[in-house]
Parts: structure tokens; C-alpha cells; sequence
């Protein structure tokens, strides 16, 4: 057992340390019964960069799998025709054991289904030439298809381990797509799509308790100001608060009404998002051809790109 967790943690470390080169952290290592998993800080979208971090793992095996065999043969022993399987005892058992269980952990893990290596390598390499969204559907149909006749082979032959292996690699087939999808949902997502137009509107006379209680009666933390028919810009509760702490709640919004930048409503969700990060804004005005659709609020951004860390 001792040897089969060494293995594969040096396995997890064959992941981790190819991830390193690309500029990738590995946050921990943990070793479960049926194998590890390197949590690596992100998987790299380029598919080459996938493809490398993915086969360094079964690599390692291989070649520690190569080098018993060659020591196995420098000796005169070849693991195929010896007993020693069983009999870890001497260096040529424990070689011959070596050998045997890299080469299955190789195998194993090149099927080529998630989450095993081999479906994340399948999907790099249909990746070069596919986009990833795409990618990612075949290989998780082609892992589907194989859990598929795992169960079946599992059942048929009484094999019951390999059928609950074949159940939890259909499922998680499901979860990489649908990850994978989300992202792409995401990164398609346009301004168009969250722009608000019910938002309260107020002339800008109105007194700064009046627009406060508005927006608390209806749990809005943006006020858009009307003059005659016109945007003027925008009133945040935030400034409504600072306002009225300082007992100017019988000011009009005008003085507290922000003239925020305007976006075009074809542009990314995304990049919108980043241009109000970038300049603390809480708001923008979306223009369709030049003329103002609405308001796109950060916070309705925020839920909708909540799947993708920002930083
Ligand atoms: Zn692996």
C-alpha cells in the first residue's frame, strides 16, 4: 500500500510540478482510495498547456514502470514470467510489483473519460482544432458511452466495483460539461442582456429623503434622474446615506446625482464588470446606437459572472 500511495503521489507531483512551469500554483494535494487529485489554482484554457499538466501524470508512472522493467531485465528477470507478484520479500518482487502497478495506474488513468486524465487529454486534443465548449461535449460523450459499458460489463460480468466506477464517471462527465458551458455562457453574456429599465425614476427636485425612501420601500440601491424626459444620471444609496447622516435629507438629488460613464449594450457583461471595478463605479448607462437603453447595475453583473474568480 505504502508503495501504490508513493506512486501516486508522485503521480499528483507529475500535475503539479508541469503546472508550475505554466505559471500555475497547485493549492493541495489529496490521495484517496481510488486515486489523487491535484488541486490546481485553474486548469489553463490552452489546450496544449491542458494537454501537458494532464499527461505528466500518467508519464510518471510509465517511466517508473519503464525503469523496473529495465532493472528487472538488467538481472536477468522478466516480470512476465516470474512468480514474484506476490513476494515482496526481495528487490526483484518488490521491482516486479513496481512495475505492475505503474503500468495499471497508467492505464487506468489514460481512459479516456472524465475525471480521469485520459478525458481531460482527449478534450486538449480535440481542443486544438475545436473550441472548448465543443471539445468538452465529445469528450464527454465519448466518457459517457464508456461509462456506459463499464456498468453494463461490470453487472454482467458480477463485477460490481467496476459498475459503481462506471456510475460515478457518468456523473461527473455531466459536471465538467456543465462547468464548462456556464463559462461560455458567461463570456458570451452582453450588457444588453442586464440592462434594468425599471429602475425608480425621480425628477431632480425631489429631496434626498424622498429618493432614500423609495429605494428602501423597494430595495433598489440606484435612482436614475430625470429632467424633462432626459437621463441625467444617477443617484447611489450609498450617497443618499452620507447625505442624510450629515442631516441633509431636505437637499434636493441634484447635487448628489453622479454622471456615470456609458457603455454600448453589445458590449461584453465582462468587460463592463472590469471597467467598473477598475473605476468604483456601481453603474453604467447602456447605450443602444447612442441612445440610452437603461442602467446596467454591478451588482446584477457580479450574480450573473459568479461563476468566474475575477483577479
Ligand atoms: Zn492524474
Amino acid at each position: 500500500m505504502l508503495i501504490v500511495f508513493c506512486c501516486v503521489v508522485l503521480h499528483e507531483f507529475g500535475h503539479a510540478l508541469t503546472a508550475q512551469r505554466f505559471g500555475v500554483g497547485t493549492r493541495d494535494i489529496t490521495i484517496l482510495p481510488i486515486g489523487g487529485v491535484a488541486s490546481l489554482e485553474r486548469m489553463p484554457e490552452d489546450p496544449k498547456q491542458e494537454f501537458w499538466i494532464t499527461i505528466a501524470g500518467p508519464l510518471v508512472n510509465l517511466v517508473i514502470a519503464g525503469i523496473s522493467f529495465a532493472i528487472l531485465a538488467a538481472s536477468g528477470t522478466t516480470p512476465t514470467t516470474t512468480g514474484l507478484f506476490s513476494d515482496l520479500s526481495g528487490w526483484a518482487g518488490i521491482l516486479t510489483f513496481l512495475f505492475a502497478a505503474n503500468l495499471s495506474l497508467f492505464l487506468f488513468n489514460l481512459i479516456p473519460a472524465f475525471p480521469m486524465d485520459g478525458g481531460r487529454i482527449l478534450r486538449s486534443v480535440l481542443g486544438m482544432w475545436l473550441p472548448r465548449a465543443k471539445a468538452t461535449r465529445i469528450a464527454t460523450v465519448v466518457g459517457r458511452v464508456l461509462a456506459a459499458c463499464f456498468v453494463a460489463y461490470g453487472l454482467y460480468s458480477g463485477a460490481p466495483f467496476l459498475a459503481i466506477i462506471g456510475v460515478f464517471i457518468f456523473m461527473a462527465a455531466g459536471a465538467e460539461a456543465r462547468t464548462v458551458q456556464q463559462k461560455a455562457n458567461v463570456l458570451a453574456l452582453r450588457v444588453g442582456q442586464r440592462v434594468r429599465t425599471d429602475l425608480i425614476h425621480m425628477a431632480p427636485t425631489a429631496t434626498v429623503q424622498d429618493a432614500w425612501n423609495a429605494m428602501t420601500m423597494i430595495d433598489q440601491h440606484v435612482v436614475m434622474v430625470m429632467d424633462q424626459g432626459l437621463l441625467r444620471g444617477l443617484v447611489m444609496k450609498e450617497d443618499l446615506r452620507t447625505a442624510l447622516g450629515a442631516g441633509r435629507g431636505t437637499e434636493s438629488i441634484a447635487s448628489h446625482t453622479r454622471h456615470v460613464p456609458s457603455v454600448a449594450v453589445e458590449e461584453t457583461a465582462m468587460s463592463a464588470y472590469e471597467q467598473m471595478l477598475r473605476e468604483g463605479l456601481w453603474a453604467l448607462m447602456a447605450t443602444s446606437n447612442g441612445a440610452i437603453a437603461g442602467v446596467v447595475l454591478r451588482v446584477d453583473l457580479e450574480k450573473a459572472l459568479g461563476a468566474t474568480p475575477l483577479s
